[in-house]
């Protein structure tokens, strides 16, 4: 492959960006959790490539991006709380899994009976879509496990001369992935914390069922992810010798998620400030609250923490 083209999220932008989908390339554009990395959903050998780009194992699914709720209710069954949930946050950072009628290639989705949906709240990921005609897989525009990207900058370290293009849109609003919700009968079930708090999804749905499908169910969830070159340490009120600090609130650092303890702030900050700060020297953690979006970084953090597989 040659090299990555920006793209700008302009009408021409839009269009050449749709039109690389459309044939089966690989455009990585702005969501409002992280950076995505597209292909056409419906394509296995367009699917492939995102495999390839990312290094990600194939056991792994991906998530599929539409551009309007009816399009999502097409390609999955979704029950009457999936239908909740989605009149809810949709368009937004929530991924419903719901058995799959038609539309979305083996591979995308592991060849698991369902598949992961979602509609992205971002103008320039709603557009490109559209304007693609085609649902779009995409995960993380970045090498797998590695940090996500919430600037274009982020996508090119990672993936430049590996991918098509991407768009250069700014950094991502709300800066953690999307929550993930399995609704394959019983109560919706969390698989993974994310953009939409568990507190505001059960003031639509109800007390949500244990995650715990394990392995099989969300891949993504076992493996050390997120993880920056230098060891994560949690819950620090300081740093210790040869550590760097990264602060929330009170707790300061040498960068801090959100010196006023605004969670949404801190969430938007993550994975650019643990980028800023991974030179390959330990990294400690002010201690974020385990509420609300705090939830969704606790989860990346102890994720980052996690031992390298
Ligand atoms: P990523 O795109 O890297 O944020 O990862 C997407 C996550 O969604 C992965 O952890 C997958 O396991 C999960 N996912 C996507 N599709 C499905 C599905 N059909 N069933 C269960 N989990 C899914
Ligand atoms: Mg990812």
């Amino acid at each position: 492959m040659g090299a990555t083209q920006l793209l700008k999220p302009d009408a021409a932008g839009i269009e050449a960006g749709a039109a690389i989908l459309r044939s089966g390339g690989l455009v990585a554009f702005p969501t409002e959790t992280v950076y995505g990395l597209g292909a056409r959903a419906d394509d296995d050998r367009a699917v492939a490539r995102i495999f390839e780009a990312k290094g990600r194992p194939t056991f792994n699914p991906l998530i599929c991006h539409v551009s309007a709720a009816e399009d999502a209710f097409s390609i999955g069954r979704l029950d009457d709380r999936a239908g909740l949930l989605a009149a809810a946050f949709w368009p937004g950072p929530l991924t419903l899994v719901a058995p799959h009628r038609a539309g979305v290639s083996d591979l995308a989705r592991a060849s698991l009976g369902t598949v992961g949906l979602r509609v992205p709240g971002h103008p320039v990921a709603r557009a490109l879509i559209e304007a693609a005609g085609v649902p779009v897989a995409a995960p993380s525009a970045n090498p797998s496990g590695r940090i996500s990207p919430t600037a274009a900058a982020h996508v090119l370290e990672g993936l430049e001369g590996r991918i098509d293009a991407v768009f250069d849109a700014g950094p991502c609003p709300v800066g953690v992935e999307s929550t993930i919700v399995a609704c394959t009968g019983g109560p919706p079930r969390l698989l993974r914390e994310g953009g939409v708090p568990r507190e505001a999804l059960e003031r639509v749905a109800g007390p949500l069922g244990a995650g715990g499908g394990g392995a099989v169910e969300a891949p993504g969830m076992t493996l050390s992810h997120y993880a920056p070159r230098g060891a994560v340490r949690l819950d620090a009120d300081a740093p210790r010798a040869g550590e760097r600090m990264l602060g929330f609130g009170a707790v300061g650092g040498e960068a801090n998620l959100s010196p006023s303890g605004d969670l949404g702030e801190a969430a938007a900050n993550l994975f650019a400030m643990m980028r800023a700060l991974d030179d390959g020297r330990p990294l400690a953690v002010a201690p974020i609250p385990d509420r609300g979006l705090g939830r969704a970084i606790r989860d990346r953090l102890t994720r980052a923490a996690a031992p390298q597989g």
